[in-house]
């Protein structure tokens, strides 16, 4: 029988992880098989007698998204410093009776906008907006790509400020609210990591933090040009991007955690690729 994976969610019915893991064992010849299900709301333990019962015969791993990146993370016997700092599992090991959790939607996002877009952060001037899951995974990975400046701006400011302080990142790591971005002036790349997107709505970020050769990127995908983008489009800004990019390389650090070969992301990225405009 083929090494068994799944992505589990709740919806589930959108998600593009079978076709995108699908592709990936072809090209690498791997004997695998990879399903979608979605994960029982209620009761509260049925998520992980759902997981249980997956592993039983020949569950090898699985991806986690919303709402159970949470329960992931509280069931797992071993998690990454990265699922740590998250709070939150996107990948799951079975071996040897353990789950192992981590997370690589940080690290997805990193080498999306550092190899696919072509935009090193060392020394740069990064903004990055919210600060919910997508933020919490992807601080370690930015902090590591030593920008000069890291700042992340939420409209719950507290929550911004308690998620720096748990980084031992010195001055080059700051919180502040959307209101003090008016005087900040222009970053080198300015990430939407809020959902405010997927309801078509815009976070209140000033125009200003565009500068014209910087990078504009979005982590939703599949929607075309969002407020966001348009925001950043119409202060000059050629260089735009959404998530279909981190989607595919998460899966791909996914793939290789479990199968021990990284396989090419590019011609799957231009598959899933809806054009902006
Ligand atoms: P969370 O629900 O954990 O966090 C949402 C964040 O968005 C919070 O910081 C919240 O602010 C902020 N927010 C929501 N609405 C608004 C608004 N109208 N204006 C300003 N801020 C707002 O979501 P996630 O972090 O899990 O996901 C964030 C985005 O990233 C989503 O669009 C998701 O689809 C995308 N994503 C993409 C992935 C990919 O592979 N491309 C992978 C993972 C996520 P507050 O705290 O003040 O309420």
């Amino acid at each position: 029988m083929s090494d068994r994976y799944a992505v589990i969610g709740n919806p589930i019915g959108h998600t593009k992880s079978p076709l995108i893991h699908g592709l990936f064992a072809q090209e690498c010849g791997q004997d695998m098989e990879y399903v979608a299900i979605e994960g029982p709301l209620e009761p509260s333990e049925a998520f992980a007698n759902t997981v249980h019962d997956f592993i039983a015969p020949d569950g090898r791993g699985m991806n986690v998204t919303a709402p159970f990146k949470l329960h992931a993370f509280d069931m797992a016997d071993e998690r990454s410093e990265r699922a740590t700092l998250a709070g939150a599992v996107n990948a799951m090991k079975f071996e040897n009776g353990r789950i192992i959790a981590e997370n690589f939607d940080g690290v997805g996002l990193l080498r999306d906008i550092e190899v696919n877009l072509h935009q090193p952060m060392a020394g740069k001037r990064v903004l990055i907006l919210g600060a919910g899951g997508a933020v919490r995974g992807a601080l370690l990975p930015f902090i590591g790509a030593r920008p000069a400046q890291l700042v992340v701006a939420n409209r719950h400011l507290d929550k911004a400020q308690a998620l720096i302080e748990q980084v031992d990142a010195g001055d080059s790591l700051i919180a502040r609210g959307y209101p003090d971005l008016e005087s900040m002036g222009a970053f080198d790349l300015v990430v939407n990591a809020t959902s405010a997107s997927l309801s078509g709505e815009l976070p209140p970020v000033p125009p200003s933090v565009f500068s014209a050769d910087g990078t504009a990127y979005e982590l939703a995908y599949g929607k075309g040009l969002t407020p966001f983008l348009q925001l950043a489009k119409n202060a000059g800004i050629r260089n735009i991007a959404d998530g279909v990019g981190m989607l595919v390389e998460q899966a791909a650090e996914a793939f290789a955690w479990w199968r021990g070969v990284r396989p090419q992301t590019r011609a799957v990225i231009d598959r899933l690729t809806v054009p902006l405009e």
